[in-house]
């Protein structure tokens, strides 16, 4: 059973590492992301309400993120185990978050945080080519995730969850650092 919060920035590889993981433990991979570019696609109306501020490199309203995750978190295939992917990204969404999983009866094993160095996440970031992915958005993108998420580093550090990994490494080679973590 793993229950795991991927933690990093944009390019950091969180997408393909939880997806491998999670294939692996066979549990779902929870990505907000995902979700959220899944309602655009569709133009429900989080979709049209959570569009600008995606192309923009914004983070979308916490309310439309809460609902989203609650919603989610509810489903009965979570009962096996989870990697949260993009969420939490401020510290009120962690603190929803504890107090979602107080109500839920689950606890959270640890926060993997990927640390890679900011070239190399604005290079990774334009050879992926999402709509998100221009490199002023990028920028942004990255500024978002040093002003609000950054400050979940030491959220979890300070209550000894935080885990952190090298992601500047090929894919396999992290992949095997995070198995041997949810192994212990
Ligand atoms: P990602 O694929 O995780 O990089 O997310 C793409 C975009 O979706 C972000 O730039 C945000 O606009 C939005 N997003 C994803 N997760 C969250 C979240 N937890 N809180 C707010 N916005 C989010």
């Amino acid at each position: 059973m793993a229950r795991l919060i991927f933690l990093g920035p944009p390019g950091a590889g969180k997408g393909t590492q939880a997806d491998t993981l999670a294939h692996l433990c066979n549990i779902p991979h929870i990505s907000t992301g995902d979700i959220l570019r899944g309602a655009v696609s569709q133009q429900t109306d989080l979709g049209i309400k959570a569009q600008s501020y995606m192309d923009q490199g914004e983070l979308v309203p916490d309310q439309l993120i809460l609902d989203l995750v609650r919603d989610r978190l509810g489903q009965p295939d979570i009962e096996k185990g989870w990697i949260l992917d993009g969420f939490p990204r401020n510290v009120n969404q962690a603190v929803f978050l504890d107090e979602l999983l107080q109500e839920i009866e689950q606890t959270c094993d640890c926060v993997v945080n990927l640390e890679v160095p900011d070239d190399v996440l604005v290079a990774r970031l334009l050879s992926r080519g999402r709509k998100d992915d221009s490199e002023e958005v990028i920028r942004n993108r990255l500024q978002v995730y040093r002003e609000q998420t950054a400050p979940l580093i030491d959220f979890y550090s300070d209550r000894q969850q935080l885990i952190s990994v090298d992601g500047n490494r090929s894919v396999e080679h992290v992949n095997v650092d995070l198995q041997q973590i949810i192994q212990d």
